[in-house]
């Protein structure tokens, strides 16, 4: 097929940004800041800057201040300050007040919008003269003599069959000095580019969580703006890492999230079900008592810190943000790291730029060695490894140690020891999860979940979830763990037909698919390769996401 398409058309810019979150768009800015004359280009999937961005989001202006110190003259969205923490122990009845830890202390902080947050950095940046594409995916890197000089975008219009449709639009190429790539949580490209230049191969594997979200309104008497609230504990077994977050913030809204560690071992388990029985726990449902849910979505996050970055650059390029993984997990935030991170790769790629723009970025990785970025995640590099280690009330006892004694500075790491897709037992020795039926009021399916979350993808296209082995659906995955791919992925895009006459088969349907990566991820054999659909498709988070 490839050599029946015309060429594409070429743009050259001196840097292209992949991803319109938080770090590529503080990347562009402070590119602009420092270069005023440089052309930047940047490329968001979504079909706006914002449709695919989901996060909590209690959001550290850290980096933000460092970005734009007038934020809050200029207007950004950050209007809810974060006021009384509260973190609690759940029982499958009762709640148990607990200390907070100091990460999870929120003084300063703001509830937000993070699809807002963006959508108003886009605006910053577009003042700058940074050319932003939305509805455009990167789809292919672009390579010559070894150096990254690029990317493509993918061609519009082509079949499930793989010919040219009357709607074919060729893909173009993006060529640039600098390419950075900021495509969050376990980014398409930026899995190429780690498996290119081996760049994990002095670190720890990645490990990743999985989190569910709906943004509610309620009753003005139910709501408490600035509250941030956190849980551990029920409905979770003490193996499984994970809890909820509930923060209330802007017009009578709530955001709510269950995240849940991607090395959970029950293949019975369903993420999606966890999270909307959560919400009839005494103390819980009574947040959304009257109240209505507006929008829905899920995305994974990274949860390796410091032990699993990898190298961060390549030549003519770097992963910023997410796509390298920054967050700090017990803080449960990664998106003023992520800015930061962006930040910093903009400074080398301004100093590169203007040496010629031929070198290699290596200084990026120093100077955010020598950032506050790598002491902050230095100092909580134990304690998601704890919680493996050691279950929840042991990873608790060592993370108060490795906290409040030690202040972060044990003189030993632990390690990850494998990655998420090693983690599951066989399904015949794990116990059944029996979970309730949804009630429409309270609790919800999954489709009429997806249906809020306005996912939207042209349906005659190739299959973006691409299966190395079709074979393995049934002969692995149905056999050995009874299909979890059924049950982890949160939009009801893998299911398995004809069971019951004993004939079982895969069914994927890919429309459904809100981008959050986590079959890349937990697929025991690594058979499942997440690629970009069309630019534009996938979620459309409203405003408040
Ligand atoms: C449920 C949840 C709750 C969280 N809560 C918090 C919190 O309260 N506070 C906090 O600070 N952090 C939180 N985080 C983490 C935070 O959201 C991330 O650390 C942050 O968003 C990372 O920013 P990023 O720009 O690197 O990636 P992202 O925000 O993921 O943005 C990546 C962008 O790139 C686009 N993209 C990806 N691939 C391509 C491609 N090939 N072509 C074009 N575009 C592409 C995506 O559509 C997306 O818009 C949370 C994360 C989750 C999942
Ligand atoms: S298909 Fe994969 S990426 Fe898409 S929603 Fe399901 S688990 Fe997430």
């Amino acid at each position: 097929m490839a050599e029946d398409l015309p060429p594409r058309e070429a743009m050259e810019f001196d840097v292209v940004v992949v991803g319109g979150g938080p770090s590529g768009l503080a990347a562009a800015i402070r590119l602009k800041q420092l270069m005023p004359d440089a052309a930047i280009c940047l490329v968001e999937k979504g079909s706006e800057v914002g449709a695919h961005i989901l996060s909590g989001a209690c959001l550290e202006p850290r980096a933000l201040n460092e970005l734009i110190p007038d934020w809050q003259e200029k207007g950004a969205p950050l209007d809810t300050p974060a006021t009384d923490d509260r973190f609690l122990f759940l029982t499958a009845t009762r709640a148990y007040r607990l200390p907070t830890p100091p990460q999870m202390h929120n003084h300063g902080n703001y509830i937000v919008s993070l699809g807002n947050v963006c959508r108003w950095l886009a605006t910053q940046a577009e003042e700058l003269g940074v050319e932003i594409y939305p509805g455009f995916a990167a789809a292919e890197l672009l390579e010559e003599d070894g150096r990254i000089v690029g990317i493509a975008t993918g061609d519009m219009g082509i079949g499930k069959d793989g010919q040219a449709t009357e709607t074919f639009q060729r893909g173009m190429e993006l060529r640039a000095r600098y390419t950075l790539f900021a495509e969050g949580c376990r980014g398409s490209l930026s899995k190429q580019l780690i498996h290119k230049f081996s760049l994990r191969d002095h670190c720890d594997p990645q490990t990743y969580a999985i989190g569910i979200k709906e943004l509610w309104e309620v009753p003005p008497a139910n709501h408490k703006p600035g509250l941030v609230e956190h849980t551990i504990g029920w409905p979770l077994d003490k193996g499984t890492y994970g809890g909820s977050f509930l923060y209330h913030f802007g017009n009578n809204l709530i955001s709510y999230g269950f995240v849940i560690g991607l090395d959970y071992r029950n293949p019975w388990l369903s993420p999606f079900d966890e999270m909307q029985r959560f919400k009839t726990h005494p103390e819980v449902r009574r947040h959304f008592e009257g109240g209505r849910r507006i929008s829905y979505g899920a995305r994974a996050l990274n949860e390796g810190g410091l032990q699993s970055i990898p190298r961060l650059t390549f030549p003519g390029g770097a992963l910023i943000g997410d796509a390298a993984g920054f967050v700090n997990v017990p803080k449960i935030k990664g998106t003023h790291t992520s800015m930061k991170s962006g930040m910093v790769a903009a400074e080398t790629v301004a100093e590169a730029l203007a040496a010629g723009g031929t070198q290699d970025l290596a200084n990026y990785e120093t100077k955010l060695r020598e950032s506050w970025v790598w002491d902050e995640l230095s100092l909580v590099r134990n304690v998601r490894p704890s919680f493996a280690k050691f279950g929840l009330w042991g990873g608790l006892a060592y993370s108060a140690i490795d906290t409040y004694l030690l202040r972060g500075k044990a003189p030993w790491t632990f390690h990850h020891a494998h990655p998420d897709n090693d983690s599951l037992l066989d399904a015949q020795s794990a116990p059944r999860i029996e979970y309730p039926r949804p009630d429409g009021v309270l609790t919800f399916d999954r489709l009429s979940s997806v249906f809020i979350s306005n996912t939207n993808h042209e349906e005659n296209q190739p299959a973006h979830l691409q299966l190395a082995d079709p074979g393995l659906a049934i002969s692995l995955n149905w056999q050995r763990f009874r299909s979890p791919e059924a049950r982890y992925c949160p939009a009801g895009v893998y299911e398995i037909v004809g069971a019951d006459e004993g004939d079982p088969r895969l069914q994927i349907n890919a429309q459904n698919c809100v981008h959050c990566k986590t079959c890349d991820i937990k697929d025991p054999a690594q058979n499942i390769n997440w690629v970009t659909p069309e630019g534009g498709g996938g979620p459309n988070y409203p405003g408040g996401m």
